[in-house]
């Protein structure tokens, strides 16, 4: 479709494989990580020569305004922005650095609006565009040991409606895909295989979600009617 689309976080998991759904439609990429740059450009040339696409990787910490600013130089015009780069920290909110705070709600939060800032005066611009932000189910609920986490994420869901509404008369959607528990390193990295286990066990689906999915749906909503904005799409194997 030719369209210019942003990611943050393409590396791995559930960033990987949006970049991978948009390919298959033909789509001009722009794909980012902070450290597995090897790999991002293995993928994005991967994805050049199945799909026929350009495909740009940059290293870039969208927790950094100053970073990302660098990088808008870079990327002159964009249609779709998907602002899924995130990290996790696990543990007693009693137990967390103020370092690890900042980190995280740079990374999952201001890097929202370090790439917004950046993507919405060219969308207005051309009267059109769309945002969709990857969040949470915990940014809803709240998880007990994931405090920081959830606040970000239910930043993530606040920053959107409210960001959907300033854009809606731009023509510029935002919606926010807020996914359960989706089998990536990120969950392998912090949990044990029992843990992981018991947490397949509470969900209804009785498995956790494939990046796959995830990524299926983030292409259907950047094909939505326009008039579907603002909302929080929830997928998550029926948990809620
Ligand atoms: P993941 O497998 O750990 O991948 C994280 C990605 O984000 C990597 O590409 C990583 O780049 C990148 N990244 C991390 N910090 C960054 C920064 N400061 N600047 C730029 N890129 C950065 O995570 P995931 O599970 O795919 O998660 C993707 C999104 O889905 C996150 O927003 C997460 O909160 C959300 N989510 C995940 C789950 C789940 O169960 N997995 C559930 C709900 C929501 P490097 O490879 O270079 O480190």
């Amino acid at each position: 479709m030719n369209r210019k689309v942003l990611i943050t976080g393409a590396s791995r998991g559930i960033g990987r494989e949006i970049a991978v759904s948009f390919a298959g439609k033909k789509d001009e990429l722009f794909l980012t990580c902070i450290n597995n740059i090897d790999e991002l450009t293995r993928l994005g040339k991967e994805l050049e020569q199945e799909h026929g696409i350009s495909c740009h990787v940059y290293k870039c910490d969208v927790g950094d305004y100053g970073e990302v600013k660098e990088l808008f130089r870079q990327i002159e015009d964009i249609d779709i922005l998907v602002n899924n780069a995130g990290i996790a920290w696990l543990g007693l909110m009693t137990d967390m650095e103020e370092k690890d705070w900042r980190r995280l709600m740079s990374t999952n939060l201001d890097s929202l609006f370090n790439t917004s800032k950046h993507a919405v005066p060219i969308m207005v611009r051309k009267h059109s565009g769309r945002i969709i932000n990857i969040s949470s189910v915990w940014g809803n609920a709240g998880a007990s040991c994931e405090v920081a986490y959830s606040a970000s994420k239910g930043g993530v869901n606040s920053f959107t409606r409210a960001l959907a509404k300033e854009l809606a008369p731009s023509n510029i959607q935002v919606n926010a895909v807020c996914c359960g528990v989706i089998d990536t390193d990120m969950n392998r990295k912090h949990l044990t295989g029992e843990e992981l286990d018991e947490l397949a066990d509470e969900i209804p689906m009785g498995r956790m979600g494939d990046a796959k999915e995830v990524a299926n749906l983030v292409t259907m909503v950047a094909e939505a009617p326009l008039y579907m904005t603002g909302q929080i799409i929830t997928i998550d194997g029926g948990w809620i």
